[in-house]
């Protein structure tokens, strides 16, 4: 199909896909990531811990070059929090502040309730019928194996208390942006623009979000008590941790493999983004322990602070743009470690047949070529508007978002077998790319949304 790829390269790559299937160990990686450092949310001594962590194991792996990148980063707590209906029928509720909340005076607040079903819907909403009320943003997350059920939701969280705000709400409860069948709140970035008061804000388990709105349909007038401690502190500083095996052709092209090293305070971010973390280390372990080296550099990237912010990705995505590499194709695992349906791409013309390629030796274990529309993960964000072309290896969600951003992302949900195939399928992806001569071209279209 292509003369860009040899033989040899695809050999190899067949080679490494069935290791990587037989005998991979990314749980290890998980597990020790879990149980060493557990919660790791940006500028806490977890994320310091994630990062000495991440060096330390990056060195034992046997990397030709690690370092860090330092990152600023904003420093949230999230406090206590008491929430419970007051009239007509008195419940307390399973909910948990979102990030960037503020908290409320000590004696809590006392509010009726308006509830919209979307944020289209409460944009809508006169300001009378908002004002000095607890806004209940009730938009339900739809189960999906592509994540777009939780692209819908997101915004209802990351922009709906300001949105409540703007029309001067008291508060915001959100319906937790999640797929919790276990009375679970979901946490999760919420983000006040400079002109807009912070407001607080919560998450409401499904099961609260459903009883909250069963008392709204009666009619009555609904109120809430919400007594919550989150605040802001002062900025810290994080790190990225960057490994390298560097390239015997052209060193100075980069094929990168990213996950992001922080995670929320809940859990202990076994999946998100533990099993991340370990299929791009495990990919690199595997190339590293076989001692044959790429033609192209393979950088390995643990971005800090995604969760709340991105600001690792854009810290190295300021540091790549002065630098003389360049990236030439970027992956990133951050959506579980469920097993890989399906290999996208976001290239120029150019990468097409090499991504073909690719796909042609993945489809073997389940990941067959999909389309050129996709984006690749929130931390590539700022390399793809930079132009960075993109591969992305589709990992199933179905079941991700049952736990995303609750204190059931622990280890116990994450699956060894199904990360042995996605292991497969980055290693597979990286070989290829870091042994052709192929220009992946530009990614094609930087306004693009990522799942
Ligand atoms: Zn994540």
């Amino acid at each position: 199909l292509s003369a860009e790829v040899s033989d040899t390269v695809l050999r190899q790559a067949a080679d490494f896909r069935d290791r990587a299937l037989e005998d991979s160990d990314a749980y290890r990686l998980v597990e020790r990531l879990a149980v060493e450092v557990g919660p790791r949310f940006a500028g806490t001594e977890g994320d310091r811990n994630a990062v000495a962590w991440a060096v330390e194991t990056m060195r034992a792996i046997g990397f030709d070059t690690v370092r860090t990148q330092s990152v600023r980063v904003p420093r949230w707590e999230r406090g206590t929090l008491e929430a419970r209906v007051v009239t007509p029928y008195p419940q307390p509720l399973v909910a948990l502040a979102l990030g960037g909340s503020v908290g409320t005076p000590e004696s809590g607040i006392t509010a009726p309730v308006v509830r919209v079903e979307t944020l289209a819907d409460l944009e809508e909403l006169p300001e009378s019928d908002v004002a000095g009320r607890i806004v209940f943003i009730d938009s339900m997350t739809r189960r999906s194996r592509d994540a777009t059920g939780y692209v819908e939701t997101r915004p209802s969280r990351s922009q709906g208390p300001a949105a409540a705000s703007r029309k001067g709400a008291v508060a915001a409860v959100v319906r937790s942006v999640g797929t919790s069948t276990s009375r679970l709140a979901h946490t999760g970035g919420t983000y006040f623009p400079k002109d807009v008061t912070p407001i607080p804000s919560a998450a409401l388990s499904p099961a609260d979000a459903d009883m909250l709105a069963t008392q709204v349909r009666t009619g009555e007038t609904v109120q809430l008590h919400l007594k919550m401690s989150s605040r802001s502190l002062p900025d810290a500083v994080s790190a990225n941790v960057v490994g390298e095996i560097r390239g015997t052709r052209a060193a100075d092209e980069i094929v990168l493999l990213g996950a992001h090293l922080d995670s929320w305070d809940v859990g202990t971010g076994a999946v998100d983004d533990g099993t991340g973390v370990a299929i791009v280390l495990e990919a690199a372990r595997l190339i590293i322990s076989s001692r044959q080296r790429p033609e192209r550099t393979i950088r390995v990237v643990l971005f800090a602070n995604e969760e709340f912010g991105l600001t690792g990705a854009r810290a190295y995505a300021e540091a790549a743009a002065a630098e003389e590499a360049r990236h030439v194709l970027g992956m990133e695992s951050d959506l579980g470690g469920g097993r890989v349906w399906r290999l996208d791409s976001g290239v120029g013309e150019s990468g097409l047949d090499t991504v073909a390629v690719i796909a042609g030796l993945t489809a073997s274990v389940g990941a067959p070529a999909g389309n050129n529309k996709a984006s690749g993960g929130a931390d590539l964000k700022y390399l793809r508007e930079a132009g960075m072309p993109i591969l992305a290896p589709r990992h199933d969600a179905s079941r991700y978002f049952d736990v995303h951003h609750t204190i059931a992302d622990t280890l116990d949900k994450v699956n060894a077998f199904e990360l042995r195939q996605s292991v497969a399928v980055f290693l597979t992806a990286a070989w290829v790319a870091a042994n052709t001569t192929t220009d992946f071209g530009r990614f094609p279209d930087a306004r693009r949304e990522t799942p």
